[in-house]
């Protein structure tokens, strides 16, 4: 066995300037057509520190773009009936294209209730259980943020996903199922990976390309992949102050082909894959016959 230093580093944020560029580029003129910008409203309940960061860097870059945000920040406090009038609001508003509800929801909030009533063509998260369904049958018109970013940094960086045997380390419904089906779409034979499973390092030994995204700092060691596998770290862990992947990237690095740093690496995507859902579906409903280009994003 051959050790080799000289990984490629699969960074996000390239690949997310990239098409935040082609995008940008494109709103002016759809905007002019449509008579309107594209909308985003972005809903956050509480004062979570990291949910307000990641709120206030979606707004900026959606500004940057061009595109409208309506923002609603509402208090802890805020019962389940209200917020769901808000949902309703928004869902009738022709300015708002999306609907953001930032995650988590405070803890008296029925979650899946307030996903449920976001309107399917402005699900720009892809939370909606009827887009689930959509994006299981390769039928949906937006794809999740995270787990589509992470498939652009795969095709960006020229790595193969048809006939490769795709092991992943979490199922939440967030990022690990939404990405298995995404990479069983792209004909990558997939092994899914949860909490029960018995040996995770057998499955991710057997995998060319490698996933964690299990929110456990530096879970994947140099032992649990084969030489020369592409590892992608969607892990974000706070440890002692810094953040960190699930994956324990030093030890990786010399032994496999290709990875994502943390941070640097998904994160970024998951903004840019946003901001591309949020004019898609400014497109469908302010250029209903303009046919959508890019399918594949
Ligand atoms: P989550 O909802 O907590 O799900 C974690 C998944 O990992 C679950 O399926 C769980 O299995 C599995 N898991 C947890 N501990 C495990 C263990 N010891 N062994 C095997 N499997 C284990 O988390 P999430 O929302 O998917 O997020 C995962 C990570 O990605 C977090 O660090 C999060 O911060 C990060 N993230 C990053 C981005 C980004 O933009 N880069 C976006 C979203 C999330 P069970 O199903 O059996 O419980």
């Amino acid at each position: 066995m051959t050790q080799t230093s000289s990984a490629l580093i699969l960074k996000g944020k390239p690949v997310a300037d990239k098409i935040l560029g082609e995008l940008g580029a494109s709103i002016q003129a759809l905007a002019a057509r449509a008579g309107r910008p594209p909308g985003l409203a972005v809903v956050l309940v509480g004062e979570d520190p990291a949910s307000q960061v990641y709120v206030h860097l979606k707004g900026k870059k959606a500004n940057e773009l061009g595109i409208a945000t309506f923002d609603h920040r509402l208090p802890v406090s805020t019962p389940q009936a209200d917020l769901e009038r808000l949902i309703a609001r928004l869902n009738a508003d022709p300015a708002v294209d999306g609907i953001l509800v930032q995650l988590p929801l405070p803890a008296h909030i029925r979650e899946e209730a307030v996903l449920r009533r976001v309107a399917l063509g402005k699900d720009v998260d892809v939370f909606h259980p009827e887009n689930f369904g959509l994006l299981a049958l390769k039928q949906g018109v937006l794809k999740p943020c995270t787990p589509a970013g992470v498939i652009e940094i795969l095709k960006h960086y020229g790595i193969e996903i048809p006939g490769k045997r795709a092991a992943l380390i979490g199922r939440s419904k967030i990022v690990g199922l939404p990405l298995s089906l995404l990479l069983l779409h792209e004909n990558a034979t997939v092994t899914v990976c949860h909490s029960r499973t018995k040996d995770i390092g057998a499955a991710t030994r057997e995998a060319d390309i490698v996933i964690a995204a299990m929110g456990r700092a530096r879970f994947l060691k140099a032992d649990m992949v084969r030489e020369g596998a592409v590892v992608v770290d969607v892990g974000i862990n706070r440890v002692d102050g810094n953040l960190v992947g699930d994956c324990d990237y030093e030890a990786l690095l010399p032994k496999v082909s290709a990875i994502t740093p943390v941070p640097g690496g998904v994160g970024p995507m998951t903004v840019a894959m946003l901001m591309v859902n949020t004019v898609r579906a400014f497109r469908l409903h302010a250029l209903p016959e303009e046919p959508l280009q890019g399918e594949g994003r």
